[in-house]
């Protein structure tokens, strides 16, 4: 089969191409797990962090790739997996999230924290992801596509759409509070679509290093759009920070009112600017109750909540394809700033 590997932990700026285009083996499934055709896979900022070594792969090469849909190919074991995953059958269009499993017994998994599981395994890091023609995955870990959603238009919901529910879902916003969205890549931009839904009164105020994207925003609804450092007409109820460094951090704890939470949305951060931690006023950006939370991972049933309010809010997300082949194109784009909404591999 056709498959874009990761051989070796490289940083971007040495290796403009570090996947290579390869004719492998397909993967061959053990019991619990289905074979997916995987007609399109999203490409997520979290795979600069796996290329570059931020969380780099446990073992190489690797098949990277998280946001993955297909149709199911196998059903010879399919009877193993009926107390599992009882609705699966052998053609259906599903979804595979970042979550490739989790113990299934600690405390975390026991209370609807499996995201937060020790033994956590991420799709395309710990296990192989779809930027290739097949990929195995547990039965129990997929994700049925509702029909209005085109592959395509599903890719980029199963991560960039699913962590961004879960960002918001841990702003603890109230309907009408204001919320700022720092960086407007393929999550964020996802996330306005969704908070406009489930927010209506609440304005929403974009900052972004891009004037594209700042305009992209407006046109998407935005109350206000400006760059990183630049000052909205009013506090911030909760901001959600999917930017790669630090700057934004400092800029949003300035932004928050009173009580207010930064949800940082982000796998890694980059160590470029990591000094203004230092220069943190304890008076204008954390006194008042001001909270920082990250969000880790997240759990099947952010997916398939968020896959059900896609559907039933019509929320779809912007997105450019690439071919497989063309998969650093996509990653170089990315990690260049080179974002209007999300990008997608076509296989
Ligand atoms: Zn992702
Ligand atoms: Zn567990």
């Amino acid at each position: 089969m056709k498959a874009m590997l990761l051989r070796e932990v490289v940083s971007l700026k040495q290796n403009e191409a570090p996947l290579s285009f390869t004719n492998t083996s397909e993967p061959q499934t053990s019991e619990g797990e289905v074979l997916l055709h995987v007609t399109r896979c999203g490409v997520c900022h979290t795979e600069l962090d796996e290329i570059e070594g931020r969380t780099p792969p446990p073992q190489l090469p690797v098949i990277l790739g998280h946001q993955v849909v297909g149709t199911l190919e196998s059903d010879s074991l399919l009877s193993n997996t009926q107390d599992l995953a009882p609705a699966l059958q052998k053609g259906q269009r599903v979804g595979v999230a970042w979550i490739a499993s989790a113990c299934g017994h600690c405390e975390y998994c026991l209370s609807g924290q499996e995201n937060l599981c020790p033994e956590f395994k991420a799709t395309g890091r710990d296990i192989n992801g779809g930027y290739a023609e097949y990929m195995k995955v547990r039965a129990d870990f997929v994700y049925p596509i509702p029909d209005s959603i085109s592959d395509s238009e599903a890719a980029p919901l199963l991560c960039a759409g699913a962590v961004g529910y879960r960002a918001l879902k841990l702003c603890n916003l109230k309907d009408g509070h204001s919320l700022g969205l720092m960086g407007f890549g393929g999550s964020n931009h996802i996330v306005l679509k969704t908070a406009k839904y489930k927010y209506p009164d609440s304005e929403i105020f974009v900052f972004s290093r891009n004037p594209q994207e700042r305009e992209f925003a407006l046109s998407l609804g935005a109350a206000w759009a400006g760059a990183i450092d630049e000052v909205p007409p009013q506090g911030l109820g909760a901001i959600i920070d999917t930017t790669p460094v630090w700057g934004p951090i400092s800029a949003a704890l300035k932004l928050l009112k009173p009580g207010g939470r930064l949800v940082i949305n982000a796998i890694r951060k980059e160590e470029v600017d990591k000094d203004v931690l230092l220069k943190l006023d304890y008076p204008s950006q954390l006194w008042m109750e001001k909270e920082i939370k990250s969000v880790a991972n997240v759990t099947r049933a952010d997916v398939r909540e968020f896959l059900q309010l896609a559907a039933e809010a019509n929320i779809k997300p912007d997105y450019q394809e690439f071919e497989l082949e063309n998969a650093n194109k996509a990653l170089l784009e990315m990690k260049q700033g080179k974002i209007r909404g999300a990008k997608v591999l076509t296989i």
